[in-house]
């Protein structure tokens, strides 16, 4: 024997309940079946609607006439896919019902209340429906129906609407009257019969447990339980796309999972059948070849130290405290008792261990009546100052993980409150249950979803994302565009999902939470309007639950610059090659350190000094292995680079320039490198990264033009006037020449002071070879001298920068790729 349960999603519409029916009817051809049926799609919340109405005096009869309108709706959509079916029962008690239903409603509405006897049988009504138009199609279908009527097989205790069912005394009934052979038996779910043969419901999505208390009773083979998903996944398949299914659990970790919110199974689902030792499997209705998930006496095939992660959300907590507390016994089973006997449930408790609180969840709904029920119980001890007054808080959830493997497993707690830090979700209370099964933590409801995907992600190792932002999609990047879109299905095929969400230039702003197709971005982005904003931005990734934002400031701005602080407080890591936030006041640059330490996201800049060379990254761990810099010399520009190699060969700074120019390895504007400043905000960083406190403007910069030139007017005037500056610098280099050495435009930290000048180098100096654009960088420190720790290579070009922050990216995952 066999007991199949088919959930409200299996029987919405006139397709479901004939895929259903026609998993009964193979089955019922192998072996004898019982059924469990559901109400139809969403009829039970209609259901409660309908009294919910009528005590407001609102729409109730015309919520019953929609209503019977849908069952009938139902029963010719069916009609019209199996012509031979007899629909005069399925009328006739559809009459019945609802002509029951219109008189409990005029009572309602008279009385403004509904007492609980009517509420269950009014909130049942569905499941009735149901089995009756089963029975019409089983019966067309040429098989035999018998309906199974609980309230007169299944023996319940409890009140009208959370009753339990006593399973031995049931059995009896089943053995007293046993139910007929070569019929298909079919039994609606939810509710089941008391002492006074009254109807009685077994609380809200209880036809999983009427499944598997007639699956005890009749000592069935196998309980399976059909839904609208392939089986249990390991977190709600609705708020993580890569779920997993999971082949099979054992008893306790289904009890586990369903309790704390696994809404596939009804919590008191297990119990019965864990009792028997009846496997239980739950199959997808629309998917019957699936293999489903197989709950059973051990943890099976899936031999995961975690099975799952669930939640529960519409909490409240509720805090007992005071002095008055310690050491006074029988508070917490004064306080769990006013709870039990004002019909309030609690979902999870805490104590702290100076026994000063106790503090415990309940469901959102019943906090009037614990605020009521504690104030009466505890009103002398609140008066008399030995309690404070109940604090309450509201908008709360509950995140789980559940798995048997836990108990024998270090380390799952810690990666789990580092997740949840990791997305800044501030935990509230946490709870560890003796069975070490599961372990939950109260977290606010906003942050569900954030707290499951990253949770997620870290104990299944599942897909990584990264969701990146390009504010500036000039030369680097748009190469940067280039670059992701090229890599995305490599890096997709070792798990890194790279989707770029956001793309925004001065024109505009194009935003797509799913990754904007990066085939035609160029001519997409012509055509938008909408204006680059924080505020946007950061909206959307909330909405969106994001949870590894990523901006990238491919702009020089220092208006996007300052507003870095802001994006990593919001939860973004900021990835840039755009100087001007490391070279802002010493207070901004250490804000930004600060933020980005307190909500754990990363700045990453390793692009602003030497392009794509790894120059930040090797200071940061010499510095961090307990080195100092004592001096550094470098050549940091590759423009400059490339002039002052030229003029090696002969040529003069104004002919050098222009060829600079012609080839694209200037700035627009060349006095942005003549300058010197660009060269200066390069050395700062690396001078703050090596530790000095220095501001910009106490970099002692030397431009790479004669004293007092006149660099004033437009390019054009500027380039005109440039050739009067080769004399000077000619001068310089015929000197440098004579003591075999040769200029090079350099910057140096030496003695805590930042140097940016023409220097005269020899060839023992490892700037002396660097030209062509090449950037030299040679660190003397603590441990690296005499010999310096240099690093050589292209400082410049946009393949390579784009590529350094390309990596900066990648970098933000940190040690979920292993590094
Ligand atoms: P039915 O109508 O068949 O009783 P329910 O809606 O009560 O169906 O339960 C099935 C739903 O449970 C699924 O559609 C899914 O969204 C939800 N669910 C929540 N958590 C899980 C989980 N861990 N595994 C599978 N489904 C889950
Ligand atoms: N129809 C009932 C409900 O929606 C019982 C069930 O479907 O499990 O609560
Ligand atoms: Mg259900």
């Amino acid at each position: 024997m066999r007991v199949l349960k088919f959930g409200g999603s299996s029987l919405a519409d006139a397709d479901r309940f004939l895929r259903a029916a026609d998993i009964i009817a193979n089955n019922a051809k192998q072996e004898e079946v019982a059924v469990v049926l559901s109400a139809p799609g969403k009829t039970t919340n209609k259901l409660v609607a309908i009294i919910e109405s009528a005590m407001r005096d609102g729409e109730a009869e015309l919520q019953v006439e929609q209503l019977e309108g849908e069952f009938h709706q139902l029963f010719n959509n069916i009609k019209a896919a199996l012509p031979n079916i007899d629909g005069t029962d399925f009328s006739e008690k559809v009459r019945q019902s609802m002509s029951s239903l219109r008189s409990f409603v005029h009572g309602i509405t008279l009385l403004s209340m509904c007492p609980d006897n009517i509420n269950a049988r009014i909130i049942s009504k569905g499941e009735r429906i149901s089995i009756q138009l089963m029975k019409a199609v089983m019966e067309a279908k040429g098989l035999n129906a018998f309906l199974i009527d609980p309230v007169s097989y299944l023996v319940a205790k409890g009140d009208y609407l959370e009753a339990a069912v006593d399973v031995d005394a049931s059995t009896k009934k089943f053995r007293q009257a046993p139910l007929p052979e070569n019929h298909v038996c079919i039994m609606p779910g939810f509710t089941a019969g008391n002492a006074k043969q009254e109807l009685v419901c077994l609380g809200r999505n209880g036809s999983d447990y009427s499944a598997a208390v007639l699956a005890a009773c009749l000592r069935a083979d196998c309980c399976e339980i059909w839904t609208d998903v392939d089986g249990v996944y390991n977190c709600d398949p609705r708020l993580v796309k890569e779920a997993r299914l999971l082949k099979s659990l054992s008893y306790q970790e289904a009890m586990e999972l369903s309790y704390f919110g696994a809404s596939v199974m009804h919590p008191k689902t297990i119990a019965p059948i864990a009792q028997f030792q009846i496997p239980c499997l739950i199959k997808n209705s629309f998917n019957p070849q699936g293999a489903g998930t197989l709950i059973g006496q051990d943890t099976g095939e899936d031999q995961l130290e975690i099975k799952g992660i669930t939640t529960l959300s519409n909490l409240t907590m509720v805090n007992v405290s005071g002095p008055g507390m310690k050491g006074m016994v029988g508070m917490a089973s004064r306080v769990f008792s006013t709870m039990s006997s004002h019909g309030v449930s609690i979902v999870l408790i805490t104590q702290s261990s100076s026994e000063y609180s106790i503090s415990f969840c309940i469901e959102a709904e019943h906090k009037a009546q614990a605020q009521f029920a504690l104030s009466e119980e505890f009103e002398l001890e609140l008066k008399d100052g030995l309690l404070e007054p109940v604090d309450f808080i509201d908008d709360l959830a509950i995140i789980s993980l559940v798995g048997d493997g836990m108990r024998t497993t270090c380390g799952i707690a810690s990666q789990f409150f580092n997740s949840l830090a990791e997305v800044h979700v501030n935990i509230i209370a946490i709870a560890q249950g003796s069975s070490e099964r599961a372990i939950s933590a109260v977290i606010p409801e906003s942050k569900i979803s954030e707290a499951v995907k990253t949770c997620h992600e870290n104990f299944f190792n599942s897909k990584h994302y990264l969701d990146v932002f390009v504010v500036g999609v000039g030369g680097v990047g748009g190469e940067l565009i280039d670059q992701i879109h090229r890599q995305q299905e490599k890096l997709a095929q070792k798990g890194t999902i790279i989707r770029v969400c956001g793309l925004a230039n001065s024109q505009g702003l194009l935003l797509d939470s799913e990754g904007l197709e990066l085939e035609h971005w160029r001519d997409q982005l012509k055509n938008v309007t909408e204006e680059f904003s924080l505020a946007r931005l950061i909206a959307l990734v909330q909405r969106n639950h994001i949870i590894n934002p990523v901006l990238v400031d491919c702009t020089s701005s220092d208006e996007i610059a300052s507003q870095y602080a802001e994006f990593l407080a919001a939860g973004f890591h900021v990835v840039t090659p755009n100087k001007k936030a490391n070279t802002g006041s010493m207070a901004y640059y250490q804000q930004l350190r600060e933020v980005a330490r307190q909500s754990r996201r990363k700045l990453m800049y390793e692009t602003t000094v030497g392009a794509g060379l790894p120059v930040i990254e090797n200071l940061q761990n010499l510095i961090a292995a307990g080195d100092e810099l004592e001096q550094f010399h470098g050549i940091l520009s590759g423009s400059l680079s490339f002039i002052f190699g030229k003029l090696d060969e002969g040529l003069t700074l104004s002919q050098a320039t222009l060829l600079a120019k012609d080839k694209g390895f200037t700035e627009p504007d060349p006095r942005d490198d003549l300058s010197g400043m660009d060269v200066a905000r390069k050395l700062l960083i690396l001078a703050r990264e090596s530790g000095l406190s220095l501001e910009l403007s106490d970099v002692v910069v030397e431009p790479a033009l004669p004293p007092g030139f006149d660099a004033s007017g437009s390019v054009e005037e500027f380039i005109a006037r440039l050739p009067e500056a080769d004399a000077y610098v000619s001068e310089l280099s015929a000197q440098a020449a004579e003591q075999g050495k040769v200029l090079r435009y350099v910057g140096e930290i030496s003695d805590g002071k930042c140097y940016v000048r023409i220097a005269m180098v020899d060839e023992n100096d490892p700037m002396y070879k660097v030209k062509e654009g090449e950037n030299a960088l040679a660190f003397y420190s603590r441990y690296y001298q005499p010999i310096p720790l240099v690093l050589r290579g292209y400082g410049a070009g946009t393949e390579v920068t784009a590529a350094g922050v390309f990596s900066d990216v990648m970098r933000t995952l940190g040690w979920k790729l292993g590094v």
